[in-house]
């Protein structure tokens, strides 16, 4: 055979009218959804997804996930997208192919069980706004948390897909908690519920090949619904575990295209059509039209996002995760909030950590909203656990939990855990067993009447239901009652040339000749000028105003005081910008103690790590008892109430709901 040949007869195979396989591989790319929330923190914008839409609408996917999980969060909070504006926008590109999203049950986008009312609006208004397939899970497995969501799907004519998140207690398949038997119970569960197809949902990468072999085979044989592998690159096992799958006869896939996969997302798209090509199993799907997908997303799209991938590590795969079982997502989160805390040294103890934390709160899998708890947890017992007394700061989601709010775990939670978590508990000190959403009142008449009309219609006011604080806000942006702050505006490739031309000027040690990049306007009458401290160093920087949002317009370091870095307080703004509630004076962060700190006017509540106020327990006047919560925080998305540390009066409140704080910070004073 000629090498002509062999190039003629590869460009025909590749060829997407080559003859149609007995049984194709269908594929669902999730790149839009789970590839950009492993990968970029969830920060694709829809902008960037529209050039690559109508090209992925003809390659015959059976699915791509667009929406749901942590989008519609990100969305709203970071991004000043509306989430619900995503979906219609993509649905006009999208003709062909059907949009799938990640419900978690009864949560369904959010981090608690919402109530049923809110449960089956959202999903209604799903399915109005475009959606067809939602896939749902629930992070205990625990299905009763379906039972509100599945009937409105089903009666709007949706694909239910069931999933089982996959979790392990012992390096492979198997043992007394998660075994072959404890997968084919869920399913039958599944199949019962009326489930159209069943997914099994690796989040954290732990399934290995010869399980998925496995299990895939036992569930064929067991239940009707198409079975769906979702396994996360993480540990480098997903390929082959999928590969396995395929020759046991699963249905679908999970991939995603290749700019998107790898490292903590999802196996490419491309290295399966190619395996599979003139096989039984064979995709079918046009090869040189996946390489031009992957050409637009390489030049168009990536260089907006490649300073959000971590860098930090050579190595793709994380063989760590075996061990410890934490999904790629919040890996990331565990690292970074390590990192505003000043105490990334203690990962490893963490990492140590989570297992037994994990068991003591009833041995659940890890996905979201679990994996924030226990992860959120266990950070907070290595940073403030002392000898002799363990759980020192539980968080409002552990409570929860211990109250069987997220309901039933798989084994008992800690008898002991649970009784300290829910000492003084809102709800009760005993836990309950019925399921979860029954103790929850209706919430969507309480919201609306808060909302008002700035809620225009029913997603409006989901937005404000599922995130009141933060949704609030967006709404506030959305319809022009606050400025959209230029920190959530997207870069473009010219901003990225920019910095690369900077990046590079620097390597070389040539001094940057800022006038050749940026343009340096007037500075106006009106410019104000600030001192700014950053870990140390000293810069004086002028902010001018113009037309919208202020702009910096000049930064200049200044010579260092030769007194410590932290000390001179910023100099006094001009009048007319103060801010409304005096931040308090910027001091050193002083480390979590056992005696709350006191000064001459009161004991200050500091924050014990960076987040935001949700809200106060009391109002400045109010009296309070030691350990009653004083204010409640939100870091790593879990809700921290604050208790006082000394009983007295309240004698200031520094911040509101809504504002970002950092670690040290005084939140309030009691005397
Ligand atoms: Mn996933």
């Amino acid at each position: 055979m000629t090498e002509h040949t062999l190039v003629k007869m590869t460009d025909m195979n590749y060829d997407k009218d080559r003859p149609k396989a007995e049984n194709p591989l269908k594929i669902e790319d999730i790149s839009l959804r789970d590839g950009h929330q492993s990968l970029f923190a969830t920060r694709g914008r829809t902008e960037d997804m529209i050039p690559v839409a109508e090209k992925m609408d003809d390659i015959g996917f059976w699915a791509v996930e667009v929406w749901g999980g942590a989008t519609f969060d990100t969305m709203h909070r970071f991004l000043g997208e509306d989430p619900w504006e995503r979906l219609r926008t993509l649905k006009r590109y999208f003709k062909k192919t059907k949009f799938s999203m990640l419900l978690r049950g009864q949560n369904l986008v959010g981090y608690r069980n919402y109530a049923d009312d809110v449960a089956r609006l959202f999903v209604q208004k799903a399915v109005d706004n475009g959606m067809d397939i939602f896939r749902t899970f629930d992070a205990l497995n625990d299905y009763r948390n379906f039972d509100a969501v599945v009937p409105v799907i089903k009666e709007c004519g949706a694909h239910f897909q069931g999933c089982i998140c996959y979790t392990l207690t012992e390096p492979r398949l198997g043992g007394k908690v998660y075994s072959l038997d404890y997968y084919l119970q869920k399913a039958k569960e599944l199949e019962d519920m009326g489930a159209d197809s069943i997914c099994i949902k690796d989040m954290a990468g732990l399934i290995a090949p010869y399980d998925a072999y496995e299990l895939v085979k036992a569930l064929k044989e067991s239940v009707k619904p198409l079975i769906h592998l979702h396994s996360h690159f993480t540990s480098g096992m997903s390929p082959l575990a999928h590969f396995k799958a395929v020759e046991a006869g699963v249905d679908i896939i999970d991939t995603c295209m290749t700019p998107y996969a790898y490292r903590t997302s999802h196996a490419a798209l491309e290295p399966f059509v190619m395996s599979l090509l003139g096989t039984n199993r064979d995709t079918g799907f046009d090869i040189h039209a996946l390489a031009d997908i992957n050409e637009t997303l390489e030049k168009d799209v990536m260089p907006k996002y490649k300073h959000l991938l971590d860098d930090s590590k050579v190595s793709t795969i994380d063989i760590n995760v075996l061990l410890h079982q934490t999904p790629g997502g919040m890996l990331s989160n565990l690292v970074n909030q390590l990192k505003e805390m000043d105490a990334l040294d203690k990962i490893g103890e963490v990492y140590k950590q989570l297992p037994r934390v994990r068991k003591e709160l009833g041995q659940i899998p890890l996905v979201t909203p679990t994996s924030q708890i226990v992860g959120t947890q266990t950070v907070n017992n290595v940073l403030f656990d002392t000898p002799d007394e363990r759980y020192k700061m539980i968080t409002a989601q552990v409570k929860d939990l211990c109250y069987g709010l997220y309901g039933k775990t798989t084994i008992p939670i800690d008898k002991e855990v649970q009784k300290k978590a829910l000492k003084n508990y809102e709800r009760g000190e005993e836990p309950i067993t019925c399921r979860p959403a029954e103790v929850l009142k209706p919430e969507l008449e309480k919201a609306r009447k808060e909302i008002g009309s700035l809620a225009a219609d029913d997603e409006d006011l989901i937005v404000y239901t599922l995130f009141p604080v933060t949704g609030k806000k967006y709404l506030m942006r959305k319809y022009g009652k606050e400025k959209m702050p230029a920190s959530i505006q997207p870069i473009t490739l010219e901003d990225v040339k920019k910095q690369d031309m900077m990046v590079e000027k620097a390597k070389k040690g040539e001094l940057v000749d800022k006038s050749s990049l940026i343009e340096i306007p007037e500075k106006s009458e009106n410019s104000r000028t600030f001192n700014v401290f950053v870990e140390g160093e000293y810069f004086e920087v002028g902010v001018d105003e113009v037309g919208g949002s202020p702009v910096i317009t000049y930064a200049a370091p200044a010579a260092a005081p030769a007194t410590a870095p932290a000390a001179p307080a910023p100099a006094a703004p001009a009048p007319g910008i103060a801010k409304p509630a005096a931040k308090p004076e910027a001091k050193p962060a002083p480390e979590p103690k056992e005696e709350p700190a006191t000064s001459g006017s009161g004991t200050s509540v500091t924050a014990p790590m960076p987040g935001m106020v949700i809200k106060y327990g009391k109002n400045v006047g109010d009296s309070i008892n030691e350990g009653e919560t004083i204010v409640v925080i939100e870091a790593m998305k879990m809700e921290n109430a604050l208790p006082a540390p000394a009983g007295g009066v309240v004698k200031a409140i520094n911040f509101s709901s809504g504002d970002s704080v950092a670690k040290g910070d005084v939140l309030a004073v009691i005397e």
